[in-house]
C-alpha cells in the first residue's frame, strides 16, 4: 500500500537524521560536561539582572538573576543548557551556592527596597543540604530574606513531592518568598497552587506572544485574577512591545517582566545606573517592597 510505503521511507529517513543528531546532541553535552567540571566557577560565570516592572506605576522594584557561563573552551553558554547538565553530574549545589552567594552579595549593593528573584533547578529544591546553605548566605551577607524571591517550577516538584515541600517550607520559614515560574507551560495544576506555599505565580512569556489571541488573554486574566482572589503577586513574563503591555495594563496585572522594559544586564551596568541616576533603564526605583 502507497501509504505505508511512503511512511517507511519517511521514518527510516528520520532514524538516520535522528542518530547523526543524537550522537551531535551526546558529543556537545559531554563538551559542556567536562568544560563544566573544569570551570572556574568564580572567574567564569556572571550574573545578569532583569529588572521586574510594577503596573501601574512603571517602577523597578527588583530583578532577577539570570547565570551567564563564559567558558574558555565554549564560549557562552545558556542556562537552559547547563543547568540541566549540572543537575545530572551532580555539579548543581556548587553551582547553585556559588552564583547564589554572589547575586546577594551584589543585590546587598543596590537600593535596600529591591528584591532579588533567584532560579532553583530541581535538585536545590529537594535538597536539604542545598536549601541549608542558601539559608547560611543569607545569614552571613545579611541580607533581608524578604527581599529574597526563589522561583522555582512546578515540573522540578512534582517528581519529588514529599522533599520538595519539606524543602520549600524550610525556606518559606526563614521568611523568604517564593514563586511559581513559567505557570501555564506544565501542568498547572491549581492543587499545587493550593498546597504549596507560594507567595507568587510568573505567567510564561508564550501567553505573552499570543496576547492578540483571544485565548490567551483570557488565560493570561484567569490567572491574574486567580492570584487576585489567592493573594499572591502575579508576575507576567516576556513583555516585549508596547501593545502587549496595553493589553496588561487593562488587566490590571500588576508586575511584569520583559525586554520591552529591560533585558538581562550585568551587575556593573545595573548598579552604576541605579546608584548614579536613580534609575535603570529609564525607569525610577520603587520605594516600597514588592509586594506593593
Ligand atoms: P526563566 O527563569 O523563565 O527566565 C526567563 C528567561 O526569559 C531568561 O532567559 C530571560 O533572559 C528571558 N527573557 C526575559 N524577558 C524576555 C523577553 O521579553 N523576551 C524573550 N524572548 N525572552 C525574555 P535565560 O537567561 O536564557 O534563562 C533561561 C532559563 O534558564 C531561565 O528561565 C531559568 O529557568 C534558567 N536559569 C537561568 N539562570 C539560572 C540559575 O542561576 N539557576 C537555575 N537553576 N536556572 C537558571
Ligand atoms: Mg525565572
Ligand atoms: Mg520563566
Ligand atoms: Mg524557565
Amino acid at each position: 500500500d502507497y501509504a505505508l510505503y511512503n511512511s517507511k521511507t519517511t521514518s527510516r529517513g528520520r532514524t538516520t537524521v535522528y542518530s547523526a543528531e543524537h550522537e551531535a546532541r551526546i558529543r556537545s553535552e559531554r563538551a559542556i560536561e567536562n568544560a563544566l567540571q573544569n570551570a572556574d566557577l568564580a572567574k567564569e560565570f556572571e550574573i545578569y539582572f532583569q529588572p521586574v516592572i510594577s503596573l501601574p506605576e512603571r517602577e523597578v522594584v527588583g530583578f532577577e538573576a539570570l547565570a551567564r557561563w563564559d567558558s574558555p573552551v565554549l564560549n557562552r553558554v545558556p542556562p537552559d543548557r547547563f543547568i540541566p547538565i549540572a543537575e545530572r553530574t551532580g555539579m548543581i549545589h556548587r553551582l547553585t551556592v556559588h552564583l547564589f552567594e554572589r547575586a546577594v552579595e551584589q543585590i546587598n549593593g543596590l537600593p535596600g527596597s529591591l528584591s532579588l528573584s533567584f532560579n532553583l533547578s530541581a535538585h536545590d529544591v529537594t535538597s536539604a543540604e542545598t536549601v541549608a546553605a542558601l539559608l547560611d548566605i543569607i545569614r552571613l551577607k545579611k541580607i533581608d530574606p524578604r527581599r529574597i524571591m526563589f522561583e522555582i517550577t512546578e515540573t522540578s516538584v512534582i517528581g519529588s513531592y514529599e522533599a520538595a515541600e519539606t524543602c520549600l517550607k524550610t525556606l518559606r520559614a526563614a521568611g523568604v518568598k517564593l514563586a511559581l515560574d513559567d505557570f501555564g507551560t506544565g501542568y498547572s495544576s491549581l492543587g499545587y497552587l493550593h498546597r504549596l506555599p507560594i507567595d507568587c505565580v510568573k505567567i510564561d512569556r508564550s501567553f505573552v506572544s499570543g496576547i492578540a489571541d483571544p485565548v490567551a488573554i483570557g488565560v493570561v486574566n484567569s490567572i491574574v485574577n486567580l492570584c487576585r482572589s489567592m493573594q499572591i503577586l502575579c508576575v507576567v513574563e516576556g513583555v516585549e512591545k508596547p501593545d502587549q503591555l496595553e493589553v496588561l495594563e487593562a488587566l490590571q496585572c500588576h508586575l511584569v517582566q520583559g525586554f520591552l522594559f529591560g533585558r538581562p544586564q550585568p551587575y556593573e551596568t545595573v548598579a552604576a545606573s541605579a546608584l548614579e541616576a536613580g534609575t535603570v533603564d529609564g525607569l525610577s526605583l520603587s520605594n516600597g517592597s514588592i509586594n506593593g
